[in-house]
């Protein structure tokens, strides 16, 4: 259901759906959509430092009156403040505005060249000092993995990545799943483009669901972690409601071969320089 987990590598218990905030704005708008979220049983929220929507996301859950400890809550080091020092300061500027004591996985964004192994040093210590119950990256591609992972003392317990009918990346998946990193789905809606797709849409109408729920859905079924973005009620509320059908293995298939090898988002290679 909706507030079922899978275990992280180190034991730790992500819910596979959340909610993401990317271009919540900061405010009633987050407030309101991690309230809603809450409500329906969400208890994963995805923020990061970039989004400037932190305080209102710590805001949503003290004012949901679900317990802290109920909810999952990701944020992230943004680019400019990769490295060491900064890393760790970074991370208590968003512990101020998030107003948590513990916050439940922290990612490194974007794989910055030449920075991003300082940057892991830095949270292998806050998981080390028990501020952070796990630890992780986004947008780093295998090359990226296999560079940082003879270095690491910890592995990084996920990689959140761009993930849709459009950007499969079975390969990575395959690396990910060898090694114990969580895959987790960025843009899993194809940011509304996923009303365009017409298979999506087919199958939609069979089941009696929304192209949202039909990837949401396939998403779960593939074991990626999803973390669709709404801040309407009446989306956040439905794009959750996938545990009532079942894709079959060759409708997964049919999804995955709609790859074009295409992003939506910027190229882990080319951004951030
Ligand atoms: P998404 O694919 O989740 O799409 C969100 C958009 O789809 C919404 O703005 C809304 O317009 C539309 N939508 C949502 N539900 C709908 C419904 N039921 N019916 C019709 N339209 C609907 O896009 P996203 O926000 O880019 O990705 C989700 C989350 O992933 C983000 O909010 C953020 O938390 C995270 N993210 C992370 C990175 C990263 O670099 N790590 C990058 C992008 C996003």
């Amino acid at each position: 259901d909706i507030k079922g987990t899978w275990p992280l590598a180190n034991g730790v218990e992500i819910p596979y759906l959340g909610l993401g905030v990317w271009q919540a704005e900061d405010g009633a708008e987050v407030v309101q959509a991690v309230k809603w979220a809450l409500e329906a049983g969400y208890r994963h929220i995805d923020t990061a430092a970039v989004y400037k929507n932190e305080a209102g996301v710590g805001q949503g859950i003290r004012e949901s009156g679900v317990p802290r400890e109920e909810v999952f809550v990701t944020s992230k080091v943004w680019n400019t403040d990769q490295g060491y020092d900064s890393t760790l300061r970074a991370f208590d500027e968003s512990m101020r505005l998030l107003e948590l004591d513990v916050l439940d996985l922290y990612l490194i964004h974007w794989p910055v060249p030449g920075k991003y192994k300082e940057t892991w040093r830095a949270l292998e210590q806050l998981y080390a000092d028990g501020r952070v119950r796990a630890i992780g990256v986004s947008n780093f591609l295998q090359h990226h993995l296999e560079d940082l992972l003879p270095d690491a003392q910890v592995k990084p317990m996920v990689d959140q990545l761009e993930f849709h009918p459009w950007l499969v990346q079975p390969g990575l998946q395959a690396y990910c799943r060898q090694h114990g990193i969580q895959y987790q789905a960025w843009s899993p809606l194809m940011q509304g483009k996923v009303f365009e797709q017409d298979v999506v849409n087919d199958l939609a109408a069979k089941y009696g669901k929304s192209p949202a729920q039909i990837l949401v859905r396939w998403d779960l079924q593939r074991g990626v972690v999803t973390i669709p973005k709404s801040v309407k009620r009446a989306h956040i509320i439905s794009n959750a409601a996938v545990f009532d059908f079942e894709l079959t293995a060759d409708e997964l298939a049919y999804i995955d071969s709609l790859d074009r090898h295409e992003r939506l988002g910027p190229d882990p290679d080319v951004f951030p320089k």
